[in-house]
C-alpha cells in the first residue's frame, strides 16, 4: 500500500499529465491521477500539468475540481503548476482575464511570447535548486509579469521570472517534464516530505 502523504497527484482532466508520471517513475516516487475532487484525498501534493486553462476551467466548474484544489491548498499541501497549472494558480490572469484560483500572488500573462517563438527551448538558472543551467522547455508559454512581495523567484530564463514560490505553492512556465532533468520534480517531492530546506540543493 502506498503512502497516501507521500503520494503526488497528477491533475489529470486534460494536457500532458503522462510525462509527469513518466519523470515521477524515474524517480521511484508513487503517483495517482487526479480525476475527480474526491482523488484529491489520496495524495500528499499535486502537480497540475500544462495543457489548455480554459478547458480545465470548464471541467473545474463541472466537477467541483477547482474548490477541491483550494481547500486543498488551505491544508498546505505542496501544489506545483507548469505551464497551463501555473495560470490556473496565479493570482490575476492577463490576456485575457479568465478565472483563477489565486493561490500565488503573481500576475501572468497568457501566450506572452507571441506566434513566432510560440515554442522555444532555451536555458535558465534555478540557483537554489540546481548547480547547472537548466533546459527550459516553453510551449505557448505565459509570462509572469508581476511577482507579489510573498513570493520568491526561483528560476530565471534570460530577465525573466520562470518559477516562482509561495510557501507550498510552486509555479513555473516551462515544462521540465519534456526535458531529462529531473530537478524540478525532486524538488517537489522534497517539499512533500516537508524534509528539504529552502536553500538546500538537491
Ligand atoms: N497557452 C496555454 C494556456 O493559456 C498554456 C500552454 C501550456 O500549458 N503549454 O492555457
Amino acid at each position: 500500500m502506498t503512502n497516501g502523504h507521500k503520494t503526488v497527484g497528477i491533475l489529470a482532466i486534460q494536457g500532458d499529465f503522462a510525462m509527469h508520471a513518466k519523470m515521477l517513475d524515474r524517480l521511484g516516487a508513487a503517483w495517482k491521477l487526479v480525476k475527480h475532487a474526491e482523488d484529491l484525498e489520496q495524495v500528499g501534493g499535486l502537480i497540475m500539468p500544462g495543457g489548455e486553462s480554459t478547458t480545465m476551467l470548464k471541467m473545474f466548474a463541472a466537477e467541483g475540481v477547482g474548490t477541491a484544489i483550494k481547500d486543498f491548498a488551505a491544508k498546505g499541501k505542496p501544489i506545483y503548476g507548469t505551464c497551463a497549472g501555473a495560470i490556473l494558480l496565479a493570482k490575476d490572469v492577463s490576456n485575457p482575464p479568465q478565472e483563477r484560483l489565486g493561490l500565488i500572488d503573481i500576475t501572468i500573462e497568457r501566450n506572452a511570447y507571441g506566434r513566432q517563438i510560440d515554442s522555444s527551448v532555451q536555458t535558465g538558472e534555478c540557483p537554489e535548486l540546481s548547480d547547472h543551467p537548466l533546459e527550459m522547455v516553453f510551449i505557448r508559454a505565459p509570462i509572469i509579469r508581476r511577482v507579489g512581495e510573498g513570493v520568491r523567484v526561483l528560476g530565471r530564463c534570460g530577465n525573466l521570472p520562470v518559477l516562482v514560490e509561495q510557501g507550498n505553492i510552486l509555479a513555473g512556465t516551462f515544462h521540465p517534464e519534456l526535458t531529462d532533468d529531473p530537478t524540478l520534480h525532486r524538488y517537489f517531492l522534497g517539499k512533500l516530505s516537508g524534509d528539504y530546506t529552502e536553500r538546500h540543493k538537491l
